[in-house]
């Protein structure tokens, strides 16, 4: 079990059945999740002792930076991080207005198989730690020197396929270096049964929906889990979700040429959201090797979203950030790789 990976809450429990003290939980998460150390004999105000209980109990998660590419025209940064076993993931720091974004990571790869996806195509290595994901944020903030405000896990893999780390990593963030639950995105490809297991727990979080299509029909072209769940079904349940939450939901539409960027699929998309609490976010789909996906041209992106505009429906159109860097969607994670095969 990675102690990293544990809430305040559950490492209480710990040190009852390790016959400890309760507040030992606090100074250990302290350790772990505010100054941030890489080895339990790091912990000073914890004896010997128990810290070598520690390490007799517990693996300590680690991750290191491999490369780091800085994009000339948007200060973006990427960074590729060794999981130790030949495990790489990537996470990317945004610089905005209101503060640092980093999008990270919750799997090695990832089982959800979108055909447009990069970090799909070599299939799921392992999910993630909760550990692992804090620490994404914490190598990063250490990096740049400045406190990081807003997290959205969007990197590869599925969030809501490593359920339980996503919640114990909400937990953590909240507790130790005190990002709130309103500054976290977690995007997902629809695991309606998860999104409404996760709607019951009332966080705060926004919820992103990687919608991609306007119908069953197209959805099953170039997502595997539509299969799985209907649109009616996932949109049902991210619904439900602002219902239950007050959070506004965002849909993602990657816009890819001639498969669902027509002005009939504009109107169908305007359809079947039309009147729920939710944002959509149109990007242009990037171009990944392994497909044969392209781009919809800018001025049919600019039609689609006059039409969801038109309807109400308050619609952005995503700018490329770091595209020098290859900083979209899995795609440095799966070169480097290829490169070190
Ligand atoms: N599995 C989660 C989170 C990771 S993917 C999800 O599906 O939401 C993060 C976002 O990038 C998703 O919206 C995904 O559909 C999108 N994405 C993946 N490949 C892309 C590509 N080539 N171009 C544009 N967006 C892409």
């Amino acid at each position: 079990m990675d102690i990293r990976s544990l809430t305040t809450a559950q490492l209480k429990e710990e040190m009852v059945r390790l016959g400890e003290k309760p507040f030992r939980a606090g100074q250990i998460f302290d350790w772990l999740h505010v100054k941030q150390v890489g080895s339990i004999d790091e912990m000073t105000d914890i004896s010997k002792a128990l810290r070598e209980k520690l390490k007799a109990e517990y693996t300590l998660s680690n991750i290191e930076i491999v490369e780091k590419l800085i994009s000339k025209q948007d200060n973006t940064r990427k960074y590729l991080f060794d999981l130790g076993n030949d495990i790489i993931i990537e996470s990317v720091l945004m610089k905005y207005s209101y503060g640092n974004a980093v999008c990270i990571s919750s799997q090695a790869g990832c089982r959800m198989g979108c055909r447009f996806c990069a970090s799909t195509v070599d299939g799921l290595e392992r999910s993630l730690t909760a550990g692992e994901m804090a620490l994404q944020v914490y190598k990063i903030q250490q990096d740049i020197g400045e406190r990081i405000s807003n997290i959205v896990i969007m990197g590869s893999g599925e969030p809501l396929d490593n359920y339980d780390q996503l919640i114990a990593f909400l937990k953590i963030m909240g507790e130790g270096i005190k990002i709130g639950q309103r500054h976290i995105t977690v995007s997902t490809c629809g695991l309606a049964d998860r999104i409404e297991q996760l709607a019951q727990l009332k966080l705060q979080i926004t919820l992103a929906i990687s919608l991609h299509a306007p119908n069953d029909d197209i959805r099953r072209m170039t997502m595997p889990i539509a299969n799985k769940y209907s649109i009616d079904r996932v949109i049902g349940a991210a619904k439900d979700y602002a219902n239950v939450t007050g959070r506004r939901v965002t849909y993602e539409y990657a816009l890819i040429k001639g498969v669902n960027d027509s002005e009939d699929n504009a109107h169908e998309l305007a359809q079947r959201l039309c009147g729920s609490l939710c944002h959509v976010n149109l990007i242009p789909v990037n171009d990944v090797r392994e497909n044969n996906f392209i781009r919809s041209e800018e001025r049919t992106i600019k039609a689609f979203a006059d039409i969801l505009q038109a309807k109400g429906i308050e619609t952005t159109i995503r700018r490329r950030l770091g595209s020098d860097i290859n900083a979209a969607c899995g795609q440095l994670r799966k070169h480097y790789k290829d490169k070190t095969k």
